[in-house]
């Protein structure tokens, strides 16, 4: 009894955690973000911290399904935007597992984002949103709002990729007395993108004074990330290989690599988790046949049932190599395209699921029609149906031209779904090649961006797919991996408390 109760005095107080994310899942999601804005802040409440969500209620999000309701003192809060001034209503839901609920603030307002259904781009044309800018200044100003009217002034602020960026900027330039005893953290989870947008009508929608106006000029334009990379006091991204890469790359990193040279000293990779409870085939209710490795024949359902959903033939002997993924360049479906004659000659399926570029969507919708037995394609986003091409799946293919971490590898991986990946970023830290000779590996790899590369390493999974024994062997491994939230989650940690520490010794 005493020994708990010297233990309990000794452990580290909780942290109060305001996590702030353009998209968290299971209520907005567009990509990998919102899985890790699910998964991290759930995992931080398994370490006892006080963590809290924030993100903007677009228009496709339901009040009903997301249990949305008011909050007293956030109601018609008077945010302006340059010129402009909009009422914006704070309101609260969750994010939930069987173990922890997380409190999700949410950002009401008809003109950003009820009026809008996408998150930042509109779907029907795939164009991004003309007051993209707009709309995120209008956000960051109301999770400053939210902490101010709610007095709830956090340990830590722990702000995400560029949507979320301007939210260090305002507490330390607009309030620096309120958050002067809050530290700011800044997970760059894609460079790629950066919220750029034409300087000088931009800054002054920002309302800032001209004095800093420089730390948010990039290459002439108006560069949301950029300012975050500033005023944050720690910077993370999501795996080691990326975080080397966007320091040496000027062109990856479009220049922003001389900030991060600066800020080597606080710059830490941090690689992404997984949510066993979301993403794993023995507790997956969405598939057809929970499985494990040891009844991996239940697999073999999966299997059947997807190549039904998609319209092919099935057939045991033929590999299927699905594809989940935003339709973007950077997921190298160039190399797709080149490759795309030889690799629906060879004897195996292919389904893909995504949506975006709309050229991208043609393409595959041609490759479709002409091997109709071969290829299938779904266009649209699906949350349930990508489970379901995790668990039926033989292969997946990753060929990305830049891959901050990735998920659907590690996904793949869990559900004995041997990923094909373009050895960069996050995909060589968790990919390693398989080795008939020493039965170690969890993949295939290619090194060079080239569709010969892609092709021959498609080929190694191919012959390997025909010996039984070996291929066992492989799942094996994929489904062993390691990807859990658990160790990342304690990384954060200690970069929020060694922050905290730095705080003690100005007191
Ligand atoms: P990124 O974050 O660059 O999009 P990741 O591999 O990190 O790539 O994460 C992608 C996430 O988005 C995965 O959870 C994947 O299943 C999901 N996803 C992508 N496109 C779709 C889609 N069309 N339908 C359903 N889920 C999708």
């Amino acid at each position: 009894m005493s020994k708990a109760k010297t233990r309990d005095r000794n452990a580290p107080k909780p942290l109060s955690i305001l996590f702030v994310a353009s998209e968290i899942y299971p209520i907005a999601k567009t990509g990998g973000l919102a899985d890790v804005a699910y998964g991290l802040p759930i995992a931080l409440r398994d370490l006892e911290h006080d963590i809290r969500v924030m993100l903007p209620k677009y228009g496709a999000i339901s009040e009903r399904k997301n249990r949305i309701h008011e909050i007293n003192r956030l109601k018609d809060i008077p945010v302006s935007v340059g010129e402009r001034t909009e009422l914006a209503t704070v309101k609260s839901s969750s994010i939930t597992n069987p173990r922890q609920k997380v409190q999700a603030y949410m950002t009401t307002n008809h003109h950003y984002y009820d009026s809008k259904w996408g998150l930042y781009a509109d779907p029907e044309t795939g164009a991004d949103y003309e007051d993209n800018d707009e709309r995120f200044i209008f956000f960051n100003k109301t999770v400053v709002q939210t902490c101010l009217l709610l007095g709830w002034i956090p340990n830590v602020v722990h702000v995400n990729d560029w949507q979320t960026a301007l939210t260090a900027a305002y507490m330390r330039v607009m309030f620096p007395d309120k958050f002067k005893a809050t530290k700011i953290v800044l997970t760059i989870h894609n460079i790629a993108n950066q919220g750029e947008f034409p300087f000088k009508e931009a800054f002054a929608k920002t309302g800032l004074p001209a004095e800093v106006a420089e730390n948010f000029k990039h290459k002439g334009k108006l560069n949301f990330l950029k300012a975050g990379m500033i005023y944050a006091d720690h910077i993370t991204t999501v795996s080691e290989g990326y975080a080397k890469e966007i320091l040496a790359d000027a062109k990856l990193s479009n220049g922003l690599n001389d900030i991060l040279k600066k800020r080597k000293a606080v710059f830490t990779p941090i690689l992404n988790g997984i949510d066993p409870l979301i993403w794993s085939p023995d507790k997956d209710k969405t598939i057809a046949r929970r499985f494990t490795f040891a009844d991996l024949d239940k697999k073999e359902d999966n299997k059947i049932d997807l190549v039904k959903k998609f319209g092919l033939q099935y057939n045991e002997a033929t590999p299927v190599i699905a594809m989940i993924s935003r339709l973007v360049e950077q997921k190298g479906f160039a190399l797709l395209k080149e490759a795309a004659e030889s690799l629906l000659k060879k004897d195996i399926q292919m389904v893909i699921l995504g949506e975006g570029d709309k050229k991208i969507e043609q393409m595959l919708l041609s490759l479709m029609k002409k091997y109709p037995k071969k290829l299938s394609v779904k266009i649209g986003f699906d949350e349930i149906l990508a489970h379901q091409i995790e668990a039926g799946a033989d292969m997946f293919l990753m060929p990305s031209l830049f891959e901050p971490c990735g998920l659907n590898q590690m996904y793949s991986c869990v559900y004995g779904t041997i990923p094909i990946v373009h050895a960069v970023g996050g995909l060589a830290d968790t990919i390693k090649e398989f080795s008939p000779k020493t039965a170690q590996g969890n993949g295939f790899t290619f090194v060079k961006f080239e569709a010969g590369a892609m092709l021959k390493a498609i080929d190694k999974a191919l012959v390997t797919y025909q010996n039984k024994e070996q291929w066992m062997g492989l799942i094996k491994n994929a489904m062993s991996s390691d990807f859990t939230w658990s160790k990342s989650s304690k990384q954060y940690d200690g970069i929020y408390r060694a922050l905290m520490a730095t705080l003690d010794k100005t007191k």
